[in-house]
């Protein structure tokens, strides 16, 4: 496909993700504005990111490490914030703190160390939001992502504490094959919990391409979609 038929394609999948937040909105008595839109990237070309940009996009997700350093070195010039969604290693962490704008995937405080130390190397300060495991079973050695509910307010303390990052909110996927309405409902009861360690704390970052209405009626703040804007990504590798 050329450049010009993806920039027509991406733009039509854009039209109608924007049309889908603004609809769920409506539906939930909010604004439009009140619902950041953070595209995520990855498997797709730099070329991609570079067409959303000029799109109007702003926010950009990745959530492989050496995939997202690249592209965000290639679009260097561009105006975008990178948001880190993926699992974080913590010999990486500091790596990623210097890319990304936002980190969603705060999920243990052995990764807070280095995140810091990426943030005062390049003199920022990184928005981090603390994923929330919202299995059924997430106490019992669940093995995606996220920290146990439970577990999240003690986290957000130590996250708000660490120098060079600001605690900004949570983050979670709803667990498949799952009614993503009651997940997301658990997730506004932990993310009420971690406004108590900080009043501005306020991001609920909930919603992919296949429930983002839910995640918008359940107050999300922020929705990252893939693959409705992107096309359907290659199997992962
Ligand atoms: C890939 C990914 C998304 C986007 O998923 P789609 O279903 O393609 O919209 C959102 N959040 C995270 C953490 C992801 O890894």
């Amino acid at each position: 496909m050329n450049a010009e038929a993806r920039r027509a394609e991406l733009a039509q999948h854009l039209d109608e993700v924007r049309g889908r937040i603004a609809g769920a909105c409506t539906a939930a008595g909010r604004s439009p504005e009140e619902v950041t839109l953070t595209v995520v990237t990855k498997f797709f070309p730099a070329s991609d990111v570079r067409l959303l940009a000029e799109l109007g996009v702003r926010h950009v997700g990745e959530n492989r490490h050496q995939e997202a350093q690249a592209k965000a070195a290639e679009c260097a010039d561009l105006d975008l914030r990178w948001h880190f969604v993926g699992q974080l290693q913590s010999k990486k962490a500091a790596a990623v703190a210097g890319y990304a704008g936002v980190v969603e995937s705060v999920d243990r405080a052995k990764v807070l160390g280095g995140l810091g130390r990426g943030a005062l190397e390049r003199d920022a300060v990184v928005d981090c939001l603390v994923q929330v495991n919202l299995d059924a079973d997430a106490g019992a050695g669940s093995r995606r992502g996220g920290a146990a509910p439970d577990d999240v307010p003690a986290l957000a303390e130590q996250v708000a504490a660490a120098e060079g990052l600001r605690l900004r909110g949570v983050m979670a996927v709803a667990p498949p094959g799952e009614d993503p309405r009651p997940a997301f409902e658990r997730l506004a009861r932990t993310a009420a919990l971690v406004t108590r360690v900080d009043p501005s704390a306020t991001w609920v970052s909930a919603g992919m391409s296949g429930d983002l209405e839910d995640a918008v009626t359940t107050g999300a703040t922020h929705v990252r979609i893939g693959s409705a804007v992107l096309g359907p990504r290659p199997p992962e590798r």
